[in-house]
């Protein structure tokens, strides 16, 4: 259109005279009026020609913004769509020897057009229509289906509260609720292991207190309904309370292993490892000379650690404790410090009756004896090591054992070196 509107322009341009009747014989010549009408107004707006004949504004000053901008020497273009119609407006000045002398202005009414842009309306109608149908469809079933799953998942958890540990959520799928229904049967799973060790625990617990309650129960039976002489009875209570002694030592072990199990916040400092095995060692020598054990100790690689010292303590006795309790008679008890990378390693080597290969595993497990008989008449529980283990990990370390049946065993222990510039990280 602004191109028709070059061509009148410069058709009108060139006219000597510029009137109604020379432009209406140019425009009719240029361009046919079926679906077009052209309007040319003088450079004051007033309209010199109309195409139109009923609407025409022949002698009027058009203020139609097309033609105005079309004045200030624009060509311009605008389009609308109404009433099913799509109509467009173009306009360009007429310039003639360098000066104004009015404008073009055509429009157009396309009803062809309007017709495409109505059935592409109506397509666009469909379409949105059609995708909401599917879009609400879908999401209907979305979360019903979302609703359904999150309902099992629910049920499982009310199964599992009530004690069935053993179910197990079975969703198919591959998104979040898959996800929650695999971690949940993982929950499950270390529950259940965590309630069956639950359970062997008080089975076992129950079962060590039994032994010795039972002696108590025949030995004061004994004394009451026997005529003992009164040597008999003072051995009699003595048992007895040598029984009550190793219920008491017991109840304490189950309670500081009930207290290493829960990662309760130990209290570490910064502790000199040479002090604290020596004051194990003070406290064993007794039991050690009566034993006729020998204890060499090489401390001279002492470097702190930060830990919890009366938990490095109780570590340190219960290792030396076994080393003298299980080692030969007049055996040998080798306590050495060493470092390797950035750790202290603390070797605790006995050469005592050392453990079949077959039971090493199982030695840092709660009630576990190699010789039960052995163990009890030395007054043990089979706690101790399970307690080390505990506490060693509690406080970053590891236990590692090695023995040879007949020769001795040796355990060690690592346990990271405090820096000073642990303090700034
Ligand atoms: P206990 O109170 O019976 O000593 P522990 O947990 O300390 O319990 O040890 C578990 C078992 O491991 C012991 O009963 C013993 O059979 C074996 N054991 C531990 N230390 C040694 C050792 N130094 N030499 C040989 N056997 C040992």
């Amino acid at each position: 259109m602004i191109e028709i509107c070059h061509m009148l322009s410069g058709e009108i341009s060139s006219l000597e005279v510029i009137n109604e009747n020379t432009v209406g014989n140019a425009v009719k010549n240029m361009i046919p009026l079926n679906q077009t009408r052209v309007v040319v107004t003088d450079s004051h707006c007033r309209a010199i020609f109309d195409s139109a004949d009923q609407t025409s504004v022949r002698d009027i000053y058009v203020l139609f913004p097309e033609i105005i901008e079309a004045l200030e020497i624009n060509d311009v273009f605008t389009w609308n769509y109404h009433a099913g119609a799509m109509q467009s407006y173009a306009a360009s000045p007429i310039i003639a020897y360098g000066s104004l002398r009015g404008c073009v202005y055509i429009t157009e009414y396309d009803t062809t057009q309007g017709a495409l842009i109505a059935s592409i309306q109506y397509s666009i109608f469909l379409i949105t229509m059609i995708l909401e149908i599917v879009v609400i469809f879908f999401s209907l079933f979305s979360s019903t289906t979302y609703a359904r799953r999150l309902r099992k998942i629910l049920t499982s958890i009310r199964i599992v509260r009530d004690g069935d540990y053993s179910h197990k959520v079975m969703l198919r799928g591959n998104d979040e609720l898959n996800v929650l229904s695999n971690d949940f049967n993982d929950l499950i799973n270390r529950l259940q292991i965590s309630e069956n060790k639950r359970s062997q625990f008080v089975s076992d617990a129950s079962h060590e207190l039994k032994t010795p309650l039972a002696s108590i129960k025949l030995l004061s039976d004994s004394i009451l309904q026997n005529n003992m002489d009164d040597k008999t009875i003072k051995e009699f209570v003595g048992d007895i309370g040598n029984e009550a002694e190793r219920l008491n030592k017991m109840s304490q072990k189950l309670l500081t292993l009930s207290r290493t199990d829960t990662l309760v916040e130990n209290d570490p400092s910064i502790v000199s490892p040479k002090a604290t095995i020596e004051r194990a060692v003070r406290m064993l020598s007794a039991t050690a000379a009566s034993n006729n054990i020998t204890i060499h100790l090489d401390l001279q690689n002492d470097y702190p650690l930060l830990i919890a010292e009366d938990e490095l303590y109780e570590i340190l006795f219960n290792l030396t404790e076994n080393g003298i309790k299980y080692n030969a008679p007049h055996g040998h008890l080798y306590i050495s410090f060493s470092k390797e990378n950035e750790d202290l390693l603390i070797r605790i080597e006995d050469t005592g009756m050392g453990i079949p290969e077959e039971s090493v595993p199982h030695i840092f497990e709660r009630f576990y004896r190699v010789d039960k008989a052995r163990s009890r008449s030395s007054g043990g529980s089979g706690l101790g090591l399970s307690i080390v283990r505990n506490m060693t990990r509690r406080n970053g370390g590891r236990i590692d054992v090695e023995s040879i049946l007949g020769k001795g065993t040796v355990f060690t222990l690592r346990f990271p070196i405090y820096s000073q510039k642990e303090e700034y990280k």
